[in-house]
């Protein structure tokens, strides 16, 4: 049911993704990965249009934002930071929004 799924992440980066995937299901979390092209072509295609996602069951989902906010953490030495305009979760090494352009002062 798409209703009963929350995105909890998105990534530029497939190997991130699928790197977060596995950290959810190994803590438990099914998952769902959308978009998901590893390899070569995906220059040629729009961006933000086919970048991976993580969908995640509705009940699960603030457990898995907080295991993906902590694993964003340990792996980038800035911490993940929550986009004030939109809302959408920006890795670390971000320093602004890649959804709605937002850069904080
Ligand atoms: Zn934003």
């Amino acid at each position: 049911m798409i209703s009963m799924m929350k995105r909890v992440y998105t990534s530029a980066t497939p190997m991130m993704a699928g790197f977060i995937r596995d950290v959810l299901e190994n803590a438990g979390i099914r998952c769902t990965l959308k978009n998901y092209f590893l390899g070569s072509g995906a220059g040629d295609l729009p961006i933000n249009e086919t970048w991976p996602e993580i969908w995640v069951n509705a009940k699960d989902e603030s457990c898995a934002l907080a295991i993906i906010r902590l694993t964003l953490e340990t792996q980038a030495n800035a911490p993940a930071w929550t986009c004030p305009q939109c809302k959408e979760l920006i890795e670390g090494q971000f320093h602004s929004c890649w959804k709605c352009g937002y850069t904080p002062q």
